[in-house]
């Protein structure tokens, strides 16, 4: 992509109303726009860190055994009334009603509707155990939509939901999803901890929340240094096999947000130097919640026996609009972004320090066609600006590689990478560069 011809809105004013580092990155980066409170469009450097987070989510969620498929953001009412949450949901749902006036609702979340989905499909236990997931947008009328997309109306999520004959098997599916979290997050660059957590308006009795720590996060948690440094499991970890060590291993660590913690029990279970008491950010979360919904709303299968069963059922959320910021506090420094290899929007810049001039135009554009060509994803700095500013937009954008050529290296044959994370340079011969990135 040629800087000249992409749509890049970089602020160079640090806006007033960003009150954490990640929303005013997200601003001045030209990520995200506000239309309206709790509102945003994601601009295109925004939205191919979006898309890659996707992409990530995608990728564990089907290496875990889940499928997806796609929901409507608009829900009948009357399912709400089915499970009685209707009501109980109160002012965060936003109700709406069409020209024939039909309640309908935005869904905040999509517990009713895949049980909906579920009950008229499936009717053997041998159909089971079934996960079903989705990406999409959710709107809940938060009180104070606040820090950006950390926490806004309309944001995009991935719930995923599994129906089990029992609790045993149910259990194993939340040991499944517990795996995929844990890879998921790594994969971005995330250190996410699994912690104890209240199941809310959800409800049911097995819950995590996964946090990230963070100054600026909303909640106080409390838990065990260890866990920052646990090794994750392996791309080739068998879902079909036994995943409850792996669980257990990361569970048998204490590990609480604050409305479960209990002090007492997190001091005898967690050594003194070994203590982390700090804020978090809520980044996912799981729940085993038995048949609550699926008992209302007669969601069932005829088991081995003939006879009808309720299914049990979780669900198990990522809040991909929060991840981004997420990423962001945990991965910045004075100079902007340093994104994770993984998530970044391109791989590498190259940087042409004197455009306009015939020759070093002609090695850059050259250099840009095999870049391209080798696959890598590519921005290409070909504006007529100052150095100095091209070196500031591409710190405050954070891509990994920033590849730069002038003249001077144009004359020795050389170009100077520089790593955006450790602002460590190296030069190299230009017919090494696209060998040293690929
Ligand atoms: P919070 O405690 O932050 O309000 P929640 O507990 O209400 O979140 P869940 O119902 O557990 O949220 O939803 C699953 C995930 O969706 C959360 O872990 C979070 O990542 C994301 N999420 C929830 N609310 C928002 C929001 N207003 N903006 C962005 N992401 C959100
Ligand atoms: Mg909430
Ligand atoms: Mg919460
Ligand atoms: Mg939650």
């Amino acid at each position: 992509m040629r800087l000249s011809r992409y749509f890049l809105p970089v602020l160079r004013d640090v806006p007033k109303e960003a009150e954490i580092v990640s929303h005013r990155l997200m601003l001045r980066a030209g990520m995200i726009r506000q239309q309206a409170s709790g509102l945003y469009s994601w601009l295109p450097l925004g939205y191919k860190v979006l898309m890659k987070v996707q992409r990530i989510i995608e990728e564990e969620q089907n290496r875990s055994g889940a499928i997806e498929l796609l929901m409507p953001t608009i829900q009948s009412a009357d399912l709400w009334r089915e499970s009685g949450r209707y009501d109980a949901y109160g002012k965060e749902m936003l109700r709406i009603e069409d020209r024939h006036e039909r309640e309908f609702l935005y869904g905040p979340t999509n517990e009713e509707m895949i049980t909906d989905i579920f009950r008229t499909y499936v009717k053997s236990y041998k159909d089971l155990p079934l996960n079903l997931y989705h990406i999409q947008w959710k709107f809940r009328d938060e009180v104070r939509p606040r820090f950006g997309t950390m926490r806004s109306r309309e944001f995009l999520m991935k719930d995923a939901y599994s129906f089990d004959l029992d609790k045993d098997s149910a259990v194993k599916a939340y040991e499944r999803m517990f795996v995929a979290y844990l890879r998921t997050y790594a994969r971005m660059g995330l250190t996410a901890i699994p912690m104890r957590a209240d199941t809310g308006p959800i409800g049911g009795d097995l819950s995590h929340e996964w946090i990230i720590l963070a100054e600026t996060g909303e909640s106080q948690v409390f838990c065990h240094r260890d866990l920052l440094e646990k090794p994750i499991p392996p791309k080739n970890v068998d879902f079909r096999g036994d995943l409850k060590p792996i669980f257990n291993d990361w569970t048998s660590l204490y590990a609480a947000t604050e409305e479960m913690v209990d002090h007492a029990e997190y001091e005898a279970a967690v050594p003194e130097d070994k203590r982390v008491s700090a804020r978090g950010i809520e980044v996912g979360h799981i729940f085993y919640f038995g048949t609550k919904y699926s008992e209302p709303m007669k969601a069932s299968v005829t088991g081995n026996d003939g006879k009808e069963t309720v299914v049990h059922m979780g669900s198990y959320g990522i809040g991909l609009t929060r991840v981004v910021p997420a990423i962001i506090e945990a991965s910045h420094d004075e100079n902007g972004i340093v994104w994770p290899v993984s998530v970044a929007p391109f791989e590498a810049v190259l940087i042409n320090l004197k455009a306009g001039d015939a020759d070093t135009d002609a090695a850059c554009d050259k250099l840009y066609g095999e870049l391209t060509a080798a696959g890598l994803d590519m921005l290409y700095d070909d504006r007529d600006q100052p150095a100095g500013s091209k070196f500031a937009t591409a710190d405050l954008v954070g891509i990994p590689y920033q590849i730069i050529l002038g003249p001077r290296g144009l004359k020795t044959g050389e170009v100077e990478i520089k790593h955006r994370k450790t602002g460590e340079r190296e030069t190299l011969p230009l017919a090494n560069v696209v060998e040293r990135v690929r």
